[in-house]
């Protein structure tokens, strides 16, 4: 009865509701660090914005998010015509894999990066190459060159990387771009980098004049706190842009959308208070995890990749003290949260790794 790719997915588990949660292991708060969203809100612009707009329920919206691609394009000095826009970077990667995978093509990855590029290439019956990050949880592009044959159509650069924080530098993307076929799209998902502060760290767009085969993704969800909002865009060339354009569903972006990242957009103020206030409290994270011997990988966002023995149980044990966090295979993905809550949940973190540590693995 189903598509036959659909046999081996599962459909995404946001896992049991905060105030379920709460309940259960009778809590008063919880803080959620398992999502990467901002936990200093959004720029008050965002609520004045919506609350004045004239809502007119009864129209659809602007398909062409006109005032947001002029101002977009204004500030990031790219044409007007580059930008496509999505429902989230989430949709943007489903209309990619539409656009360019089947079953006869085949996508590369890292290896662990952002599940979703894993599961829309399944969804259109392409084959993956997941290719393991290397131990300081960098993508090992060189590995990811090689795994280029006729069948590869695209290639997910995750730049910082979800889960690992970790980052390609100028000079490491510079020879990967040189050497990858042109006919091969290159899709560099920037969702964290308004939080990156290396100094080596490359801007996608810089790629753009010369490299018609790459396509970079930017988000509202994450440095701008407007993840219920569903708005993220993609850049890239003409050609690029226009197929990708044929599979996009018209109204993806509600009006309020679109008035909500324009606000947040004119507020460049708050966007880059957050960023500072993340650092400032990355650095007091770091300097635990270093006094306490905990590993971990240097990261460029707002989240910090911690490994631990048990990342299951250690994030079971965080969540009966009220911090949500996500488990991956070697470790914990944490959102670096506000000051305050993050050095109470340093302090589970330690417990949960000494009590999980004690116990046989299950
Ligand atoms: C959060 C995230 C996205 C999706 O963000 P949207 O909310 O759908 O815009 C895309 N890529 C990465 C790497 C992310 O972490």
């Amino acid at each position: 009865m189903f598509k036959k790719n659909l046999e081996k997915l599962r459909a995404y588990d946001p896992g049991p509701s905060v105030d379920r949660i709460k309940k259960k292991y009778g809590l008063k708060r919880i803080v959620k660090l398992d999502s990467n969203e901002n936990v200093y809100g959004a720029s008050p612009n965002v609520r004045k914005a919506i609350t004045q707009d004239a809502l007119l329920p009864e129209l659809y919206p602007d398909c062409q998010n006109t005032e947001l691609r002029y101002e977009l394009s204004r500030r990031l000095g790219v044409k007007e015509d580059r930008f496509l826009f999505g429902a989230g970077l989430d949709e943007m990667i489903v209309l990619i894999s539409r656009a360019f995978l089947d079953s006869d093509s085949s996508m590369i990855m890292a290896w662990p990066t952002f599940y979703e590029y894993y599961c829309h290439a399944q969804i259109e019956g392409a084959t993956t190459k997941k290719i393991p990050c290397d131990k300081n949880g960098k993508h090992d592009w060189q590995a990811m060159l090689e795994a280029i044959d006729e069948t590869t159509k695209v290639i997910w650069i995750c730049n910082p990387n979800n889960p690992t924080g970790t980052y390609l530098a100028k000079s490491e993307l510079d020879q990967f771009i040189q050497a990858v076929p042109k006919h091969v799209l290159i899709v560099i998902d920037e969702a964290y980098i308004d939080f990156v502060t290396a100094k080596d760290f490359p801007n996608g767009l810089d790629y753009l004049a010369t490299n018609e085969n790459v396509l970079v993704l930017r988000t509202f969800s994450k440095s701008y706190g407007l993840a219920s909002f569903r708005i993220g865009y993609a850049i890239g060339s003409l050609p690029v842009v226009e197929e990708i354009g044929k599979v996009r569903p018209p109204f993806n972006n509600p009006r309020l959308s679109q008035v909500a990242a324009l606000a947040a957009l004119k507020d460049n103020c708050f966007k880059d208070a957050c960023v500072l206030k993340n650092n400032e409290v990355l650095s007091v994270i770091t300097a635990f995890l270093d006094k306490k011997g905990i590993s971990y990988y240097g990261t460029q966002a707002n989240f910090i990749y911690i490994k631990v023995a048990e990342p299951k149980q250690v994030a079971l044990y965080c969540k009966k003290k009220g911090f949500l966090i996500n488990p991956f295979q070697d470790g914990v993905r944490v959102t670096i949260g506000k000051m305050d809550d993050m050095k109470c949940f340093l302090q589970i973190l330690e417990q949960a790794i000494f009590e999980t540590s004690a116990e046989p693995s299950k």
